[in-house]
């Protein structure tokens, strides 16, 4: 036992579905424009340029079940997008052994102060501000690889207020999710309990208080997020 200087932070944990355990989060990647339709909505070409990831901090991840409306923003956006546990890890990982890394996969969204993003990319600055805020990732209980598989194609929804804003597929992803993890594992050493949010399909916009965001992916189901 460490003989720490101030309280040590918690280790931010997600429950399993089913499960009396829970998963801790060591970092959290999401990669941008993965879906074409998305890319082009946010004008650039759709492509196949090589992926970028931004991080989120594992405390922006929320299982509450509800969606906090940050300060310091008019536009927030939602961003439905599958969540990808993994349960080890590694430098330089082949695509073909990338799944084998993977605990399990959530509902989750990329939430987003869209007005300071768009700001901080004018400016050619990180979107630390308009991405990594606190509870600005709400996702789902982790659905593990022996219950669901690995999710490759089927739905993936948003809903406001019972109307559709987003609808695409997971095929519809430009980076798969074992080149994402072989991917990042090339740049870094990936470890169990790091976390890969994979990407939004088009027909992002705004909420605002007292909305209800509906999520739902084929295999991993459905689950209401209200914001408050
Ligand atoms: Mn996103």
């Amino acid at each position: 036992m460490k003989d720490y200087c101030i309280s040590p932070p918690e280790i931010v944990a997600l429950p399993v579905a089913g499960q009396s355990t829970v998963f801790p989060v060591r970092r959290v990647y999401c990669i941008g424009r993965n879906y074409a339709a998305h890319a082009i909505e946010m004008g650039h070409d759709p492509d196949r340029e090589p992926p970028f990831f931004f991080q989120k901090n594992p405390n922006n991840l929320d299982p509450s079940g509800e969606f906090k409306y940050p300060a310091k923003s008019n536009d927030v956006h939602y961003e439905v997008e599958m969540a990808v546990m993994l349960k080890s890890g590694g430098k330089n990982i082949a695509i073909q052994d990338a799944l084998n890394h993977v605990y399990g996969y959530a509902l989750s969204l990329d939430m987003t102060r869209r007005d300071l993003q768009a700001e901080q990319k004018k400016q050619g600055r990180p979107w630390e501000i308009g991405k990594a805020f606190e509870d600005s990732a709400p996702v789902g209980p982790i659905r593990t690889v022996q219950e669901v598989g690995h999710p490759e194609s089927g739905k993936i929804q948003l809903t406001v207020n019972g109307e559709i804003k987003q609808e695409g597929d997971l095929n519809q992803m430009i980076w798969k999710v074992p080149e994402m993890i072989a991917y990042l594992s090339e740049y870094f050493q990936l470890e169990a309990g790091d976390v890969i949010l994979s990407g939004t399909p088009a027909g992002v916009g705004p909420i605002n208080k007292g909305d209800v965001m509906g999520i739902e992916i084929a295999g991993l189901g459905a689950m209401s997020v209200p914001v408050v």
